[in-house]
């Protein structure tokens, strides 16, 4: 059955710098957004809007995933992404990713083309090659290191950078996609929240949720996940649940934030760090966007 209301979420990463200008990552996740209204106005599916969407801010250098990553301590560049199909719950990851322009692509290939969730470092890159994703030739010039001024940690924490995207279509299916390079100057092998399937990504019937921040935290309170049980299993709405998710991760210490959307269109973007690049499209029709 159509329920006709569809709506979707993204961010372009926790924290910022304040008094920066942020104007051109503003009009990008804006016209982001109102690309993606348009192809759901137009009967696209949540997974591949969230795909499309994730791959626009990999590609824009704007952001610390994709084209604007940041390295690790050894100066390699090791890239995470995910996503899961909250009508199916198929979901597709990778980590440690080297040398391949779009990691959700790549994340979206192992969820379509095999039978595992996961796939890790030279595994990973064996894959994407075989399935001829776009590669990168010199990663010296290929990336911007975005953000690597942004200094957005509290103090003891890491600097972050992330980006993702929530979406429900007019069939009433939510799904979540999330990318990074990870937080600044990670040890080689490090992996984050964002390719963990229940931390930095989750979608199901219930809700769909995209992380950003200090990875650790939402992996050891599985935020993503605990959002949709927290509708599913303790009767929370959309707004309670994220936000008592984001309270456990600054309970341990951590910062970060987060995009979620419900199935009933709800969107809730809570963060506890310096700031939240964000952007949705409102149950009232309007466009929010704004990083502070
Ligand atoms: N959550 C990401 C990680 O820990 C970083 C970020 O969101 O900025 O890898």
């Amino acid at each position: 059955m159509s329920n006709k209301r569809f709506t979707l979420a993204l961010h372009g990463g926790a924290g910022a710098k304040r008094g920066h200008d942020y104007s051109v990552e503003i009009a990008h996740m804006r016209g982001l957004i109102e690309a993606g209204r348009e192809r759901l106005a137009a009967g696209a599916g949540a997974l591949d809007v969230v795909v499309e969407t994730v791959a626009a801010l990999e590609a824009s250098g704007l952001y610390i995933a994709g084209k604007g990553a940041s390295p690790n301590a050894d100066g390699e560049y090791e890239l995470d992404a995910s996503l899961m199909d909250g009508a199916t719950s198929r979901a597709g990851s990778v980590a440690a990713l080297q040398g391949f322009a779009s990691p959700i692509r790549a994340a979206r290939a192992v969820m379509d083309q095999t039978p595992h969730v996961m796939l890790a470092g030279e595994g990973a890159m064996a894959f994407a090659r075989a399935q001829g994703l776009e590669t990168i030739s010199d990663p010296e010039t290929y990336y911007t290191r975005a953000g690597a001024f942004e200094d957005n940690a509290p103090p003891g924490g890491l600097p972050t950078g992330t980006v993702g995207c929530v979406a429900l279509d007019q069939d009433g299916r939510l799904a979540a996609a999330t990318s990074t390079a990870g937080v600044f100057g990670k040890l080689p092998g490090r992996v984050g929240d964002s390719p963990i399937i229940g931390a930095g990504a989750w979608a199901d019937g219930w809700a769909a949720v995209s992380c950003t921040g200090q990875g650790e935290y939402f992996i050891r309170t599985a935020v993503g996940a605990q959002i949709a049980h927290r509708i599913r299993f303790g009767g929370q709405g959309l707004d309670e649940a994220a936000a008592c998710a984001i309270q456990g991760v600054a309970d341990l210490g951590g910062h970060g934030g987060l995009v979620s959307v419900d199935r009933d269109g709800n969107v809730a973007m809570p963060f506890a760090s310096s700031g939240l690049k964000r952007a949705a499209l409102m149950p009232d029709g309007t466009i929010l966007a704004e990083a502070f």
